[in-house]
């Protein structure tokens, strides 16, 4: 069977009658078995992922299926869905099954969405290499000695090597763009609120969104539309109404916008050289397509890593609370009394880097220190976050680097835990400002490694963001 790259390639297989959807099942469990080495499943649920594929080539005989038919989706493992496992590739949630199933989901199921398998990702979303998972990490396809990106790192893999047609990732800081950027895909965290967060595992509640990971614009756009919309069940989920995205991407492809860079991304000494030519190319070919693009200023660089590490660990220390040993999962055999089973239940449970991270978030939040750091980067956050917007106000678009490295080596990070945090450095700003970023892929350094280029909009723009994508990924391919 070909390697699809859209929704509308199948639709045309189906409608042809050159696959069905048992086929298309059939075809990614035969990729996921080929590819275990690369493990970005923890769990495929293929009896029931045929099962549904039959239901939806009879509604497709019937003229009755949704708008997802065909479309195999994975989940990152933060997403609930009924009745299976989830864990957050964490050991605390060892056993745990989900009650219910997140909205996201439901609307994705409602399309009638196939849903393949649960993916690997980083502990509770905190990391960008998918190493702090505890079941192992996942293998970027394009060299399986490097990381994948993370923490959406599974969900990356799954669309790159063709083990679904698109994934669903969380994005907290960058996780759903640096796993794409490294893998060769797309990724989209859509504006702070688009996307009802029920049934999403929390890490840092202001900063949380569920993104989609796909291989064209066109299906990040309709799996966007699908899941995006008010909800009963999250008071903080946007009421605003949700635009045709899918539709509307041709109507504005032709547009000549304003872009801007920030001219410390490009001059960064810790931003590799290759992809630094290759933006700088990317620039030279957007001015070429008739765009206008400007090197900016933006000061306040250096402060959004501190800020970020400082508000989601705090929020995350808050959130990870709940993990006791009494209500989800694992408990230590080993406690005595009723304070050593929550110490002993999360000393085992967690591993180090979530652990850290609760560390640090209750040293931020602890009456002596709150105002110093607590209050302080929440005053930070929001001179960032109008910093960015007024810079929205002057331009269509911010371009940058994804990330100032390509997929690095496993293992490679460890002796310096700042120099982990700092490959966050262009992704966590639009996390901070909560306005909508997407990576597209831009090219590959001399070794094959993708590289992506992200794009900034203003809050709710997601369908100029999405267009303009649409035409960067056809036209401005960069090759060094
Ligand atoms: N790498 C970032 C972190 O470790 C981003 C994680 C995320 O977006 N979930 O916090």
């Amino acid at each position: 069977m070909k390697r699809y790259n859209s929704l509308s390639e199948v639709h045309q297989d189906l409608a042809n009658g050159t696959t069905t959807c048992r086929d298309l099942v059939h075809y990614y469990l035969d990729n996921i078995e080929r590819k275990k080495h690369l493990n970005a499943y923890l769990e495929v649920y293929a009896a029931e992922a045929l099962a549904k594929a039959d239901e939806v080539d009879q509604k497709l005989a019937h003229g009755t299926a949704g708008r997802l038919a065909g479309m195999v989706l994975g989940l990152k493992d933060v997403l609930a869905y009924q009745g299976h496992s989830l864990q957050s590739s964490s050991k605390i949630l060892t056993g745990f099954k989900s009650l219910f199933t997140a909205t996201a989901v439901q609307r994705l199921l409602d399309e009638d969405a196939i849903i393949i398998g649960r993916q690997n990702c980083d502990e509770f979303a905190m990391g960008a290499s998918n190493e702090t998972s505890a079941f192992g990490p996942t293998l970027n396809e394009a060299d399986p000695t490097r990381v994948p990106g993370g923490s959406s790192g599974g969900s990356a893999v799954a669309v790159q090597a063709d083990l679904c047609l698109a994934s669903i990732g969380s994005d907290t800081g960058g996780s759903v763009r640096q796993p794409a950027a490294f893998c060769g895909v797309i990724g989209l965290k859509p504006t702070y609120s688009r996307i009802s967060r029920y049934g999403l595992i929390a890490y840092a509640s202001s900063f949380d969104q569920i993104g989609p990971i796909t291989r064209s614009v066109d299906d990040a756009a309709l799996l966007l539309e699908i899941m995006a919309g008010a909800d009963d069940y999250d008071s903080t989920a946007s009421r605003r109404e949700v635009p045709a995205y899918s539709q509307l991407l041709e109507n504005e492809s032709e547009q000549k916008y304003r872009i801007g860079y920030i001219s410390d991304t490009l001059e960064n000494e810790g931003l590799d050289s290759e992809i630094r030519e290759t933006i700088q190319g990317a620039i030279q070919n957007l001015r070429e397509d008739g765009h206008t693009v400007e090197s900016v200023d933006f000061h306040y660089l250096d402060y959004i890593v501190p800020t970020y590490y400082i508000l989601t660990t705090a929020e995350a220390s808050s959130n990870l609370s709940r993990f006791d040993g009494v209500k989800y999962g694992y408990r230590s055999g080993e406690a005595t009394d009723l304070l050593s089973m929550y110490k002993k239940s999360r000393a085992e449970g967690f591993g180090h880097e979530v652990q850290k991270r609760i560390m640090l978030g209750t040293f931020v939040l602890s009456a002596d220190y709150y105002d110093a750091y607590y209050t302080k980067a929440q005053k930070v956050r929001r001179i960032i976050k109008e910093k960015t917007e007024e810079l929205l106000e002057q331009f269509d678009f911010l371009i940058m680097p994804t990330s100032p490295t390509t997929a690095f080596p496993l293992g490679g990070n460890p002796t310096d835990p700042l120099a982990i945090y700092l490959a966050d450095i262009f992704t966590v700003q639009a996390s901070l400002a909560g306005v909508p970023a997407i990576s597209v892929p831009v090219g590959a350094d001399k070794q094959g490694l993708p590289i992506g280029m992200q794009i900034l909009t203003k809050s709710f723009a997601e369908t100029k963001l999405l267009a303009f994508s649409k035409s960067v990924t056809e036209k401005i391919i960069i090759t060094t």
